[in-house]
């Protein structure tokens, strides 16, 4: 089959190459060529590749049930609901299957809760550089013009602000009593890994509570131990009102959820919401046994210290590199970032081995499996580290 007919539709600019298996942290292509994984399907492989718990679990759920309904009872989602709310110290959660949805509960949530106020258009701040989708709703409270080109016209009721000014936000906020949630990412990722400052966070938390605002963050990339605690908010020692997780909660299998706490945890009743896949069993068994993996091999602080490796010897080796103007994460959510845009880099690394994404047109993205290990971190380090080099002296 030539490319010119292929009959799926182009919405990928795709690299050409197709993989068929993994394992850990590798993955090979059809010709059995092997690449280090530094991407992990865009912060989804938690666990890395045919991780043996997950495809025990996985064999086994697949054997029992894949699908029931939302119209039952759901054993799997109370057990798993019941370790988000202890992990985040949060009390309610809705699932559904991407980060998309999990961010349209998020901003149903913020009109009901307007609605309950008795605002007949309540509005949520959104911020510079925000990624939350690509539905009408989500793409609408994006950032991005490129997103938005062509899908006019966009949902109303966003009013955006730059990240980390916390003076705009609020008087935004003590201006304009229909704003009735602040909905921002604890750290940007297809932003280019750009962080909300911890005293933002705290700031902003302190802010939703005096005028009965909700904090909305989303964790979708950045949540289930990537900087390694469990979301990354943690690091603030704050708690949201609502929190969307997504991409790395099923180490590979689509699922989304929408953690909710106080107010925000009984706004649905039922009938305001639903899906026909959300909550199934094999769902939820790739989202328990991630999170127990995730606990019994220690990956939370293996997060932390290879993110501290690989951000130690890329600063080390890149010292003074013309064209480079930042280098900055938290755990294994890495950006660097150059003068100049660099999406080539990505070809370059996949023909040396290394899967690498480029995002922000300039920031080189590191989303390694939180399985990795320090020789794999010094590889993908020191691999990263020559690409750029090389890059700049040309
Ligand atoms: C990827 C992403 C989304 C969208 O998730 P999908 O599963 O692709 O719908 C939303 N928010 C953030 C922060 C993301 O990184």
């Amino acid at each position: 089959m030539t490319s010119s007919h292929n009959p799926v539709m182009q919405t990928y600019a795709r690299l050409p190459v197709a993989f068929v298996r993994g394992e850990g942290a590798y993955i090979w292509d059809q010709e059995g060529r092997r690449y280090l994984d530094a991407l992990s399907g865009i912060a989804v492989n938690t666990l890395g590749h045919a991780h043996p718990k997950l495809v025990q679990a996985l064999s086994h759920q697949v054997g029992q049930l894949i699908h029931t309904s939302n119209l039952y009872e759901v054993p799997l989602q109370t057990a798993l609901a019941q370790r988000l709310v202890e992990l985040s110290g949060m009390t309610n959660v809705f699932f559904c299957n991407s980060g998309l949805e999990a961010n349209e509960a998020a901003l149903k949530l913020a009109r009901k809760h307007g609605y309950n106020k008795g605002l007949p258009a309540a509005k949520t701040i959104v911020f510079e550089g925000a990624f939350h989708g690509r539905s009408i709703a989500t793409l609408s409270a994006t950032a991005n013009a490129k997103v938005h080109k062509g899908f006019a016209p966009l949902v109303e009721g966003f009013v955006r602000l730059p990240l980390n000014q916390i003076d705009q936000v609020r008087q935004a906020v003590s201006q304009d009593p229909s704003i009735t949630a602040i909905f921002l990412e604890s750290i940007q990722g297809e932003g280019g890994i750009q962080p909300a400052h911890l005293d933002f966070l705290r700031q902003l938390r302190a802010l939703c509570d005096e005028y009965d605002v909700l904090l909305m963050l989303d964790e979708v990339q950045c949540g289930i131990g990537r900087t390694g605690k469990w979301f990354a908010h943690q690091w603030a020692d704050i708690k949201p009102d609502v929190m969307p997780l997504a991409k790395g909660l099923g180490s590979g299998v689509p699922i989304g959820a929408v953690v909710a706490h106080g107010k925000a945890a009984s706004l649905f009743e039922p009938g305001n919401h639903g899906t026909t896949f959300g909550g199934n069993p094999l769902a939820m068994q790739a989202g328990l046994t991630t999170l127990q993996a995730i606990e019994e091999e220690g990956l939370l602080q293996n997060a932390t210290d290879r993110g501290e490796q690989i951000l130690g010897r890329l600063r080390a080796r890149l010292d003074g590199t013309k064209g480079l103007r930042e280098i900055r994460g938290k755990g294994l959510m890495i950006g660097i970032e150059l003068e100049a845009p660099c999406a080539d880099l990505v070809k370059t690394a996949l023909a040396k081995g290394l899967l690498i994404n480029v995002t922000a047109d300039r920031v080189v993205r590191l989303l390694p499996p939180l399985i990795i290990d320090a020789q794999q971190a010094d590889v993908i380090a020191d691999m990263v580290s020559d690409l750029i080099i090389d890059f700049q002296a040309k």
